[in-house]
C-alpha cells in the first residue's frame, strides 16, 4: 500500500511541477522524515525513496555505512546498509544523495546504536574431584572480559577474549599434601565498568585424595603385654605405623587428664576423684592408668616421617562444667606441648565438640554420636564424622556426601575382615579397629 502511495505521490509531484523543479525541469527530493535513519547495533539495511527525474549519485561519510541506488526500483530505491557496531558507543554517518543536473545534495543522517554489554557464563560451580586440575568455562560476552581468581588457579594459553561465545581454559594447582578440600571464588567481569553488568561468580571446589588409614581403638591393646588405654597400647600403635591411636580421657577433680574408657575403674570415679585416688590403680598389663601428658610425651618423641596421631576422645562428663574443664585442660596441654598437628579430637557430646571448634576452628574435631548429617556437621565447622558402622551401613550416601563437603570419614569399631573390606570399598578415610594388624595386612594387599 505504501508503495502505491509513493508512486501516486511522485506522479502528483511531477505533474504539479513542484517548487523543487529546477529551471530545466529536473528535480531531486527525499521526504524529510526519511532524512534521518536509526539503526540498532546489528548489521542491516533500510530503504529510502529518492524522488528524482535525473541521474543520482550517492555515497557515505563512513566505511561502516554504505549506500547504493537500486536502478530498477521506483520507490525504496536507495539502500543504506550498516555493519555491526561492536562498540558500546553509538555512532553516526552521513549519506549524501546528489545530482549534477539539479546541482543539489541531500544529506541523510544515519545513527547507529552501540551494543548493550552482556556477559553470561555456562556454569556457576566447578567441582574438581581427586586428580582433576583442568577445567573450562563457556563465556558469552560482547565486551572484553577478564577473570579474577585465587592464586592457585591459572589461565591456560589462548584465553584472550573474543566477542561472542568462547570456551576459556584454566588449571588448578594440585592440592597441598594432607589437604582434603580447597574452595575459591572466581569472577568473570568486564574490563570496563558498565551499569547493569555485574561480575559473574564461579565457585571452584577442589577435593583431595581419600585413602583408608588405621586408627587403633584404645591403642593397639589386643596383643601381648598391652592393655586398653595404656602407654603400651600407644607405643604398639606407633610401632605398627597406625595413622592414629585412639584414647579416652576424663578430668579429675584436681585437673589431671587421665585415660580410661568408663566413668569408673574398679569402682573409682574418674571425674569425682582426686588423681591421688586413681594413681594406685593398675591396668591388666600392670601399668598405672596413664595421664594424657604421658601420652603426649610419647607422641612428641616420634621421629619417623608419618607420626602416629593421638585421637583424643573427650568423654562425656556428668556436667558441662566438667566437660568444659576437660576441654580447656586438654587444649592447654596440646598447645603448651606444641603438638596440635599430632592431635585429632573426637567426642559423643556435641557440647564438647562445639567447645573444641570454638576454641580454635583449626582443631580437627570429628563427631561420634551419629545423629548429624554431613551437611549439618559441615555447617557446624566439624573436620569429620566418626560414626558407628551401623549408622554408615544405614546411610550409605553419607560417606560420599561427607567427602563432597570436605569432611573426613571415620567408622568404628570395625573388627571383622568383611566389614573392613566393606568400608575400604566405601572409601572411608579411617577405620577405627581393635584389630589394627589385621587391617594393616588387608590394606597392604589392596
Ligand atoms: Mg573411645
Amino acid at each position: 500500500m505504501k508503495k502505491y502511495f509513493n508512486i501516486l505521490w511522485m506522479v502528483l509531484f511531477i505533474g504539479c511541477s513542484s517548487s523543487k523543479d529546477t529551471s530545466d525541469g529536473f528535480f531531486l527530493e527525499i521526504d524529510s522524515v526519511q532524512r534521518v535513519q536509526h539503526f540498532g547495533a546489528e548489521a542491516g539495511y533500510k530503504s529510502v525513496t529518492v524522488m528524482a527525474n535525473c541521474a543520482v549519485e550517492t555515497g557515505s561519510s563512513r566505511e561502516w555505512c554504505t549506500s547504493v541506488m537500486m536502478p530498477n526500483y521506483a520507490t525504496d530505491n536507495l539502500r543504506i546498509t550498516v555493519a555491526k557496531n561492536a562498540s558500546t558507543e553509538a555512532r553516526t554517518a552521513t549519506v549524501s544523495v546528489a545530482s549534477a543536473e539539479v546541482k543539489q545534495i541531500i544529506n541523510i543522517a544515519v545513527r547507529q546504536a552501540g551494543i548493550t554489554p552482556a556477559v553470561s557464563v555456562n556454569k556457576s560451580a566447578v567441582p574438581l574431584p581427586e586428580g582433576v586440575t583442568d577445567f573450562t568455562l563457556g563465556v558469552t560476552a560482547n565486551v572484553p572480559v577478564v577473570f579474577d581468581k585465587p592464586e592457585w588457579i591459572t589461565e591456560k594459553a589462548g584465553n584472550h577474549w573474543e566477542s561472542g561465545a568462547k570456551t576459556y581454559a584454566f588449571a588448578a594447582d594440585p592440592l597441598p599434601e594432607g589437604t582434603l578440600l580447597r574452595e575459591g571464588d572466581m569472577t568473570v567481569r568486564t574490563v570496563e565498568t558498565f551499569a547493569g553488568v555485574a561480575p559473574v561468580p564461579v565457585h571452584v571446589t577442589q577435593t583431595g585424595a581419600h585413602h583408608t588409614r588405621i586408627i587403633a581403638h584404645r591403642g593397639y591393646w589386643n596383643t601381648a603385654g598391652s592393655a586398653q588405654n595404656s602407654l603400651a597400647s600407644l607405643n604398639k600403635a606407633i610401632e605398627l605405623g597406625a595413622y592414629g591411636s585412639e584414647l579416652d580421657v576424663w578430668i579429675t577433680t584436681d585437673g589431671v587428664v587421665v585415660l580410661n574408657h568408663d566413668a569408673t575403674y574398679q569402682g573409682v570415679s574418674m571425674e569425682n576423684s582426686l588423681y591421688s585416688a586413681i594413681q594406685p590403680l593398675r591396668l591388666s598389663n600392670g601399668e598405672p592408668l596413664p595421664t594424657l601428658q604421658q601420652c603426649i610425651d610419647i607422641a612428641k618423641q616420634q621421629t619417623q616421617p608419618n607420626k602416629t596421631r593421638l585421637v583424643i576422645e573427650i568423654k562425656t562428663h556428668s556436667t558441662n562444667t566438667n566437660n568444659k574443664r576437660c576441654v580447656d585442660a586438654v587444649v592447654q596441654m596440646v598447645n603448651d606441648n606444641e603438638v596440635a598437628d599430632l592431635v585429632d579430637y573426637i567426642a559423643f557430646s556435641s557440647y564438647v565438640c562445639e567447645e573444641l571448634i570454638q576454641s580454635n576452628p583449626q582443631h580437627r574435631v570429628a563427631y561420634l554420636n551419629g545423629n548429624l548429617t554431613p551437611a549439618a556437621l559441615r555447617a557446624a565447622g566439624y573436620w569429620g564424622l566418626d560414626y558407628n558402622m551401623g549408622i554408615l551401613k544405614s546411610n550409605t550416601g553419607w560417606v560420599n556426601q561427607a567427602k563432597a563437603a570436605g569432611l573426613t570419614t571415620n567408622v568404628w569399631t570395625v573388627n571383622s575382615t568383611d566389614d573392613m573390606q566393606y568400608f575400604i570399598a566405601m572409601g572411608v578415610d579411617f577405620i577405627t579397629t581393635d584389630a589394627p594388624q589385621t587391617l594393616k595386612t588387608l590394606l597392604n594387599r589392596e
